[in-house]
């Protein structure tokens, strides 16, 4: 068959090809790869019944139809899937976990441990006092470099065993590199201070562990403190399902002091003792070398630097290596005393020296065979890295395609991210969500929940956990907003709870038909309040971004805390004048009617609702 031209316009044919795109590609992209125009295939798509930009990121379907008419079949593959072919091509095994080898082949491995907590409790004086009281028992000498991680040696039942500490404490680094893929920690300690109890970081921290399926070892530190109350931590965090073995539960706590330096010795046996109960800690030694970069630096003396945490395998001296889209050959490693190494095995953190540029924390490294590789692997990166950049809306999971996610088997749980204005609803929402009956085919979890406007972590751990947030009156703003919706992470705002729980519920049995869609339409910031004895009160503001309308409706929030919905612009001014509708950049008066709770400060953000299209 042979059609030419589509709506006047000449393309290229395929002949049943298969052509592979990354998730979130454009017409552009495609273009690219069949070497076609970019505008020939917006209008082909046109002709089609389907609008869209050059660079505008389309879904599967689109591409599956507009490649069904070219004559192609447009594959699109996730960046997982791209990576592991990427490597196939070169011929190297990406795989790290157990399962992978032979068990003749694996050899026990220290734990690597991540200390996290709430501000102020103390994990950089934990840190610095596991690492001090090493000094004594470590003949080698104290640890002197700051590589990101270092490891300790402590006698376990008669054996010398290792531990590796990450030297960042807090679980944002966690998640940000857990967002990327990277899973480095094994172990995490918690860190509750006793004379101030669980606190809204201590409980963030535990959600994060939790929801990486990561066992937790709880330090209860400060014990040299008056008032230090432990018995209260370990009641406290029951409510979190970490219960203490001395009641019952498997969780260990260890109360100790940073600053006295005590009981640092049992917290280091806490640690063994629970990797040995709850995790199978082995890898293969005997090959090639991968793992991920924990850190890195460029040095002025020295170049681009590394400190890599490997997984399994073993890295030398003098091998060829990529990490992120950076390359080299490993010209020196040295640990953190600052001795070199001619090899690193499973567990240990070393800095590497050698490479060509500086990876980015959560790059995965992997040895390759020559240098001609790693420079291709990294080249190939480099560009995938940057089409990937370009790439907007990479859409996670959303409550609409939930079903076909299920039924594919893509996922079989629901993970959502609950936050609200005050806890009482939170919890509400908590309770009523637990009790759907979801059947037995999918799983409903609440990884995390908390009270406040919606953060860059709350977005990082959805990225993370493939979860979706419910903003129950609450919202996330500017920027946000904007890294929720690049990173295609979606939150569903809520102002009723059973409205909330019946699209859930509707989701959950495949049955979630929205037909209208909120669609934003301006915001503008109020920087001055005039009163009108004939209006009320008259919102000076600047505009913020798209456009406000006279008579469109509003929301008002208040440090991303929603206090009033379903607000009517009922006036709009710019000077004397009345006008329909002002731009973002400029000021203007906004009469909101009869509501007059106004502050300086607050946020007026105009909708309307817009009928959704169907897939
Ligand atoms: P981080 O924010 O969790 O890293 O906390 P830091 O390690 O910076 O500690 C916060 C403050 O608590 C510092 O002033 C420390 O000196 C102090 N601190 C930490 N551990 C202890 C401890 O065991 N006892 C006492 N009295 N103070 C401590």
């Amino acid at each position: 068959m042979s059609a030419p031209t589509i709506g006047g316009v000449q393309i290229p044919r395929g002949d049943g090809r298969i052509v592979q795109i990354r998730q979130g590609a454009s017409l552009t992209d495609l273009a690219e790869r069949i070497d076609a125009n970019p505008a020939s295939l917006v209008t082909v798509l046109f002709h089609l019944g389907e609008m869209a930009t050059a660079t505008q990121s389309l879904d599967e379907d689109t591409f599956a139809l507009l490649g069904a008419e070219l004559g192609y079949e447009i594959r699109m593959v996730s960046p997982e899937e791209e990576e592991r072919e990427l490597f196939e091509s070169f011929d190297i095994d990406l795989e790290i976990g157990i399962d992978s080898e032979d068990e003749e082949d694996l050899q026990p491995r220290p734990p690597v441990v991540t200390v996290m907590g709430h501000v102020d409790h103390g994990k950089t004086k934990l840190l610095d006092a596991i690492r001090n009281a090493n000094v004594v028992a470590a003949e080698h000498g104290g640890i002197t470099q700051h590589i990101g991680a270092y490891q300790i040696h402590k006698e376990h039942e008669g054996v010398d065993r290792a531990i590796t500490f990450i030297d960042t404490p807090g679980h944002e680094a966690f998640t940000a590199m857990r967002a990327r893929g990277a899973k480095v920690t094994d172990i995490a300690i918690l860190v509750v201070a006793a004379d101030d109890g669980v606190m809204p970081q201590t409980i963030e921290a535990l959600n994060h562990a939790q929801a990486a399926d990561v066992p937790i070892v709880v330090a209860v530190n400060k014990m040299d403190v008056d008032g230090a109350n432990p018995a209260k931590v370990r009641q406290q965090l029951t409510e979190y399902n970490l219960i203490a073995e001395e009641y019952g539960g498997d969780t260990m706590f260890v109360d100790v002091s940073a600053k006295q330096m005590l009981h640092i010795d049992d917290l280091l046996e806490a640690v063994l003792l629970t990797a040995d109960a709850a995790l199978d800690l082995r890898a293969n030694p005997d090959k090639d070398a991968r793992g991920v970069a924990i850190e890195a630096n460029l040095d002025r003396g020295r170049g681009a630097t590394a400190t890599v945490l490997i997984q399994s395998g073993t890295l030398h001296v003098g091998d060829a290596i990529v990490t992120g889209s950076s390359h080299g050959r490993v010209r020196a490693m040295l640990d953190e005393h600052g001795n070199t190494l001619d090899e690193a095995t499973p567990s240990r953190p070393v800095q590497v020296l050698g490479l060509s540029s500086v990876p980015r924390a959560g790059d995965t490294f992997v040895v390759a065979p020559d240098d001609r590789t790693a420079r291709q692997i990294a080249e190939r990166r480099e560009a995938a890295d940057r089409a990937a950049s370009l790439a907007k809306a990479r859409k996670r999971i959303s409550l609409e395609d939930l079903n076909a996610a299920l039924a594919a088997g893509k996922v079989d749980t629901l993970n959502l991210i609950l936050k609200g204005d005050v806890s009482g609803s939170v919890e509400a929402l908590e309770d009523a969500l637990l009790q759907i009956d979801v059947g037995d085919e999918v799983d409903l979890r609440i990884i995390d929940r908390g009270v406040g406007a919606i953060t860059m972590n709350n977005i990082n751990l959805a990225m993370a956990s493939n979860a979706i947030i419910i903003g129950f009156n609450v919202r996330a703003e500017g920027q946000n907003a904007e890294y929720a919706e690049r990173e295609g992470v979606e939150i569903r705002y809520y102002s009723v709870i059973y409205q909330a729980i019946e699209e859930v519920e509707a989701a959950l049995k495949g049955m979630l038909k929205p037909e209208f869609e909120e669609v934003e339409l301006g915001t503008a910031e109020i920087r001055e309040i005039f009163r009108s004895s004939k209006f009320g009160n008259i919102a000076g503001s600047i505009v913020r971004s798209g456009e406000i309308k006279r008579g469109a409706k509003a929301r008002i929030t208040r440090q991303g805390v929603v206090i009033a919905e379903n607000v009517e612009v009922a006036g709009l001014r710019r000077f004397k004048d009345d006008v329909t509708e002002v731009r973002e950049g400029y000021e203007c008066g906004i009469n909101l009617g009869s509501f007059n709770d106004l502050q300086l400060g607050d946020l007026i953000a105009t909708y309307e609702m817009r009928e959704k299209p169907r897939a």
